[in-house]
């Protein structure tokens, strides 16, 4: 930043309105303001943690005094930072300065050099941990890693990594510590994979409930290690322009996991907005457990850095990735539902296929009889093959869309499941926004897909795999405004913070992205390569490229 002496008589300052001077001014820039004109400005003056004034040069000048830093952006782009509306990023944060982390490695030769810098690192036989964020489809080879090119990269640790939540592979030293020798020790579901000749691999087949307590017996980080991990995980958010986070937490966050953000809050270090909720954690106690843990957490608790946020996206054990709950489940599931409305509490759910989503709607529906639920907020996440009907529904309920870029990693299995023309309109994003429903964009990173939102972002504009095919219509292809919008004020709205955040106004919250590239006019293609060069929240600098 550079300052420059005020040229401006002080006088000039006694006026009511131009009473103080600017903390920071942003001069000479393409400045996106996503206001409802989509005005674009060159300037923009911050005080405190809020936009004072924007427009022309001529219109933020008189507030550049002597304390003003100046910042000068060549012409690039600015944007209303962006907010994620289903990220799992409080668990990620836990792990971040531990795990090894191969999201956008391009082939396992660079995957494996990541475990191998890795290695040189870690405590002698410290485990490395990769838990998810790739797929094969990203790697040119097409496959996964064998057990012996593992070992290859590391071979004094033991190692983790998860694919998804139906697989893993460790090497043998992992298999030891662990003891797993057969079946029967990777409880629920899980199945030890083995060749022709019968020897194990090294993969692990199951499903959640086996990933997730294979997950479990692994060492954790010292609380250290995750408020450096919640540190670090944010600052790398913020290189990316994201500002804030609507976090749904996630299978493994019993209360006690989140004292590393409240650590982080307490000590004014957040550099991320959370807005977060409360995922039920134990089988058959859910309502119990929010009621309980509610008591001394109202809705909406917080401050404009940590606010809780309402429940889910487990809301009930029996309906989550259940397609066709028993009866029990589903009177559960109500009164969970009918207990959140009567308390005023946003609740989100997660889920799949339009084909069973009558199992949310039809209860949505039966609470909002009794106690209406449109002021509430509450959300569907995922459901990537909406029909009309179906978000007709949710837009008469007030109920919102967190809608993410799993087809970018999903989308050969897509076309699978529903053939080219299903495949053409996943998700229906124009749809929807016809329609009129509230559409918040993300990446439910970052075990099942990368937390970048400039690979989302090109992924929403162009519909392209990893792998590279082009699946998506251009009926159900935003445009870059509208979809940047989604990933702006359309978050944002999930938290209640539209009237903050989203759009750069003046009395809204200075957060804001300086981008490397010209969003608006690249190609398509170089759009998942963009990334901050400064980022703003609140009127702090938060990250800024050396
Ligand atoms: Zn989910």
């Amino acid at each position: 930043m550079m300052r420059v002496p005020s040229l401006i008589p002080a006088a000039l300052f006694c006026g009511a309105a131009f009473a103080q001077p600017a903390d920071t001014v942003l001069v000479n820039g393409k400045i996106h303001t996503l206001d409802a004109k989509a005005t674009v400005v060159e300037a923009l003056a911050i005080r405190g943690e809020r936009i004072v004034a924007l427009g022309r040069f001529q219109q933020v000048k008189p507030l550049i005094a002597r304390k003003t830093a100046v910042i000068d952006l060549h012409g690039r782009t600015v944007i209303p930072g962006l907010i994620d509306s289903h990220m799992h990023a409080v668990r990620a944060a836990l792990s971040f300065a531990t795990e090894v982390n191969w999201i956008g490695a391009k082939s396992i030769g660079e995957a494996l050099a990541r475990l191998h810098e890795a290695a040189r690192r870690a405590k002698p036989g410290g485990w490395l941990i990769v838990a998810g964020g790739w797929t094969p489809e990203q790697f040119a080879e097409k496959r996964r890693p064998t057990q012996a090119e593992l070992t290859g990269a590391a071979p004094d640790h033991p190692i983790y990594v998860q694919l998804f939540y139906g697989w893993a592979m460790m090497n043998p030293l992992g298999f030891d510590v662990l003891a797993i020798k057969e079946d029967k020790d990777v409880p629920p579901a899980g199945k030890l994979e083995r060749d022709e000749s019968g020897n194990l691999t090294g993969g692990i087949a199951g499903n959640s409930a086996t990933i997730t307590g294979l997950f479990a017996r692994l060492p954790k980080p010292s609380f250290d290690e995750q408020v450096e991990g919640t540190k670090q995980f944010f600052r790398e958010l913020n290189r990316l322009g994201l500002t804030g986070v609507i976090d749904p937490g996630g299978f493994g966050m019993p209360p006690a996991n989140y004292r590393a953000l409240q650590r982080v809050w307490q000590n004014g270090e957040l550099t991320l907005r959370v807005a977060y909720s409360i995922f039920g954690q134990g089988r058959g106690r859910e309502l119990e457990d929010d009621q309980a843990l509610t008591q001394l957490l109202p809705m909406g608790f917080g401050d404009k850095w940590l606010r809780f946020n309402g429940i889910g996206e487990n809301v009930a054990w029996g309906v989550y990735n259940v397609d066709n709950p028993s009866e029990a489940a589903r009177e559960q599931f109500y009164q969970i539902c009918r207990w959140a409305a009567l308390q005023g509490m946003a609740l989100n759910i997660h889920w799949h296929h339009d084909a069973s989503v009558g199992v949310v709607l039809n209860t949505f529906e039966r609470v909002n009889r009794e106690i209406p639920i449109w002021r509430l907020r509450w959300a569907i996440a995922h459901l990537n093959d909406a029909s009309s009907a179906t978000l007709e529904r949710m837009k008469s309920l007030g109920v919102g869309w967190a809608m993410q870029d799993a087809g970018y990693f999903e989308g050969e299995q897509w076309l699978k499941d529903k053939g080219a023309d299903g495949a053409r309109r996943m998700p229906p994003i124009n749809t929807a926004l016809k329609i009129g429903v509230h559409v918040g964009a993300g990446t439910d990173a970052h075990r099942v897909m990368s937390y970048n939102p400039w690979v989302a972002l090109q992924w929403m504009l162009d519909g392209k795999t990893v792998g590279g095919h082009a699946l998506r219509g251009p009926e159900e292809t935003p445009t870059r405004e509208a979809a940047l919008r989604m990933y702006t004020q359309g978050s944002a709205w999930f938290a209640f913070a539209e009237h903050e955040r989203g759009s750069l106004e003046v009395g809204k919250l200075a957060d804001l992205a300086v981008l490397s590239k010209d969003y608006f006019s690249v190609p398509v293609e170089e759009i998942g390569s963009i990334e901050a060069v400064r980022t703003l929240v609140g009127g702090r600098l938060v990250y800024w490229k050396r």
